[in-house]
């Protein structure tokens, strides 16, 4: 087991709809030292990418990518979402449905802050239907820049984004990929990884 997922194990909860709450450690009160031991991990995982640029959503994945970003020695964007869409064309934009809230948001990025010269590391905390990273994979074509890889703290493998985005030819890195989960014990399932 990796750090992430004996974390996981030690102070997450299982809820109710397949809600895995880890906001103690990683998305509300944030354990940086952890975020610098997955730091690491994602080094090895993209040693020899060429990454200039750390793009996530905000805001849970905005402080996990600001301490790979300080690791990487490359700026964080984050993608604000949006009630409204901006149409005076100073911003990339792309529709992201909330898994959490059921909704849909826009998500903006400014065309000041990525462009065909970027070679993008997507970070984002959970992936579950793929919906924010297919959002943030748009914006980055809509830039001309290019996807170097992906990288997710928890993936939930029950879930299809994982696959969708994998067939899509993105190296996507998950440091904890959920196989399952039970609200009525509290265990997590994780899926072995080399
Ligand atoms: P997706 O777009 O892949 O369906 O969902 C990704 C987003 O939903 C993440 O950015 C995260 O905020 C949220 N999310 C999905 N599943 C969970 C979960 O089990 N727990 C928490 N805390 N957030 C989740």
């Amino acid at each position: 087991m990796n750090c992430l997922e004996e974390r996981i194990v030690k102070d997450g909860v299982v809820k109710e709809g397949n809600i895995l709450k880890v906001d103690s450690f990683l998305n509300h009160q944030m354990d940086v030292q952890l975020f610098d031991e997955m730091a690491k991990e994602y080094q090895k995982r993209f040693a020899g990418k060429n990454i200039n640029k750390i793009l996530t959503i905000e805001a849970s994945g905005i402080g996990i990518a600001s301490v790979i970003a300080l690791r990487f020695g490359v700026p964080v964007v984050f993608a604000k979402k949006s009630k409204s869409i901006n149409l005076d064309g100073e911003m990339y934009t792309a529709e992201v449905e909330s898994f959490t809230h059921k909704n849909i948001n826009h998500v903006i990025v400014s065309k000041k802050f990525l462009t065909e010269d970027d070679h993008v590391l997507i970070i984002d905390d959970f992936l579950a239907n793929g919906c924010a990273l297919q959002g943030l994979i748009q914006i980055v074509k809509q830039a001309g820049a290019t996807v170097e890889g992906i990288g997710i703290a928890i993936e939930k493998g029950f879930q299809p984004g994982g696959q969708i985005i994998r067939n899509l030819g993105y190296q996507l890195e998950s440091l904890a990929i959920v196989e399952s989960m039970d609200a009525s014990t509290g265990q997590v399932y994780f899926r072995e990884q080399d």
